[in-house]
C-alpha cells in the first residue's frame, strides 16, 4: 500500500498575498507568512496618536482616532485632574462653591430662601415679617463672601441680625456660634414677649 502523501495546504500571506505553508495544527491560526507582513498589516488601516499626558506613541483604529487620547486609563486620570479640576476647568466660574465656600454659599442662599422665598418653611419668620436682605448682598453674593471671609464665619456658625427686626446687610449683621444665637433668641422671646 503506497504510503499517504500528506499534501501539505497552502494559504496566502494577508498582507502580501505570497503563498506559504503553514504547519498543520496551526493552519487556522496563522494568517501571514512572516511577523513583519503581521505588524506591517496591523498598521494599515490604524493611526498613530500620541497619549496627551506621558507622549507615548500608539496604533489605533482609524475609527477612533479621534476619541482615544491617552495610552492608559491613569493616564486619562492625571490629564483630567491637570486640566479639569478647580480653576482649569473651562466650566469655573467663581469658585462660590468650591470646598473652602461652600458653607459661606449654602448660607448665602439660605438667607435669601428664608427672605423671598414664600415655601421656605422660615418664611413666616424672615420674608413674612418684613426681614430682607440688603440689596448690596442680593446683587452681588462676592461682597457677601468678602463679609464673611473677614468676619471669620465658617461652617458652625450663623449669621446673627443684631437688630432682630433690621435686614441681612454689613452693618446689621454679626457672626456668632448657633448656641449664641438660640441663647439671643431665647431671651428675645421672655424679655420683649409683646403683651
Ligand atoms: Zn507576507
Ligand atoms: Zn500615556
Amino acid at each position: 500500500m503506497p504510503k499517504k502523501q500528506s499534501k501539505k495546504l497552502e494559504k496566502k500571506c494577508l498582507n502580501c498575498d505570497q503563498i506559504f505553508y503553514p504547519r498543520k495544527d496551526r493552519y487556522d491560526k496563522i494568517k501571514f507568512c512572516c511577523q513583519p507582513c503581521l505588524y506591517e498589516y496591523m498598521r494599515k488601516d490604524k493611526v498613530e496618536i500620541t497619549c496627551l499626558e506621558c507622549g507615548k506613541k500608539m496604533f489605533v483604529k482609524k475609527t477612533l482616532a479621534t476619541k482615544k487620547k491617552y495610552c492608559s486609563k491613569a493616564c486619562m486620570a492625571k490629564h483630567y485632574k491637570k486640566t479639569m479640576t478647580g480653576r482649569n476647568n473651562p466650566h469655573y466660574k467663581n469658585g462660590l462653591t468650591d470646598k473652602k465656600n461652600i458653607y459661606t454659599w449654602y448660607c448665602y442662599n439660605n438667607m435669601n430662601s428664608r427672605c423671598s422665598n414664600i415655601n421656605n418653611k422660615n418664611y413666616y419668620r424672615y420674608g413674612g415679617r418684613g426681614i430682607a436682605v440688603c440689596n448690596i448682598w442680593k446683587k452681588d453674593i462676592q461682597l457677601f463672601m468678602k463679609w464673611a471671609d473677614e468676619h471669620g464665619y465658617k461652617d458652625g456658625l450663623t449669621i446673627d441680625r443684631i437688630n432682630n427686626n433690621g435686614p441681612y446687610g454689613p452693618w446689621n449683621c454679626q457672626v456668632i456660634s448657633r448656641k449664641n444665637n438660640s441663647k439671643k433668641m431665647y431671651e428675645q422671646k421672655y424679655r420683649y414677649l409683646p403683651v
